[in-house]
C-alpha cells in the first residue's frame, strides 16, 4: 500500500484455530491462548497480535517470520495480507 497507511495487522482466526488439531498447531494455539488470558479477552472470534508476537511464534517453531507467517496463512488462521507485511529484517 502507500506509505501513509499503517500496516495491516495480524489477526488470527480463533475459531479456525480451534478446529486444527496436531503437534505442529499446539505451540500456536498455546501462544493464543496465553494472549487471551493476559488480556482477559475471552469471547472474542478473532485475536489481533503484536508483530514482535510473530517474531517470537518464529523461534518456537524455528522458521523465518516470513516462512511461518506463510504457513498460517495456509492452515486459514492468518490473515494474508498481514503476512505480505511480515519481513524477516524487521525489527
Ligand atoms: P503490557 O504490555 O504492559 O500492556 C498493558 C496494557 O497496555 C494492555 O493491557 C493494554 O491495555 C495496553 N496495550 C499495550 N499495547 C497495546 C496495543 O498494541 N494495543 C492496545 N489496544 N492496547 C495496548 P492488557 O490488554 O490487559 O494486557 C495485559 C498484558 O498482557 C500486557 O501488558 C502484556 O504483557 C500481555 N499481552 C496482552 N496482549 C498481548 C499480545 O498481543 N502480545 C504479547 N506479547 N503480550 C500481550
Ligand atoms: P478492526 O481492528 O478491524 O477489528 C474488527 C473487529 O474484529 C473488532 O470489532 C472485533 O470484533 C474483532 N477483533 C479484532 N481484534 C480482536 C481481538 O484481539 N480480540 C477480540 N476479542 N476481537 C477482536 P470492534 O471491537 O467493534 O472494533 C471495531 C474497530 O474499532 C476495530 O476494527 C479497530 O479499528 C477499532 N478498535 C477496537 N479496539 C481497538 C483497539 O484496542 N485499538 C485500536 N487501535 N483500535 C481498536
Ligand atoms: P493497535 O491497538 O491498533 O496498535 C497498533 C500499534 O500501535 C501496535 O502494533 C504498537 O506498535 C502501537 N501501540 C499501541 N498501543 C501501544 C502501547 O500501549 N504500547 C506500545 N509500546 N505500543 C503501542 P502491535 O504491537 O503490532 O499490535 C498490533 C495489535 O495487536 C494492536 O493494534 C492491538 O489490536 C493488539 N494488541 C497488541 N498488544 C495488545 C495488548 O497488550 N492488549 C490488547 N488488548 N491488544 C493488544
Amino acid at each position: 500500500g502507500a506509505a501513509a497507511e499503517p500496516p495491516p495487522k495480524l489477526v488470527l482466526d480463533l475459531e479456525r484455530l480451534s478446529q486444527l488439531e496436531g503437534v505442529e498447531v499446539a505451540p500456536l494455539a498455546r501462544y493464543a491462548a496465553t494472549i487471551q488470558a493476559q488480556r482477559g479477552d475471552y469471547n472474542g472470534k478473532v485475536l489481533s497480535i503484536r508483530k514482535e508476537d510473530m517474531r517470537t511464534l518464529a523461534v518456537i517453531y524455528d522458521e523465518r517470520p516470513s516462512v511461518l507467517a506463510e504457513r498460517l496463512v495456509a492452515w486459514g488462521v492468518l490473515n494474508p495480507d498481514a503476512a505480505e507485511a511480515v519481513s524477516d529484517e524487521d525489527s
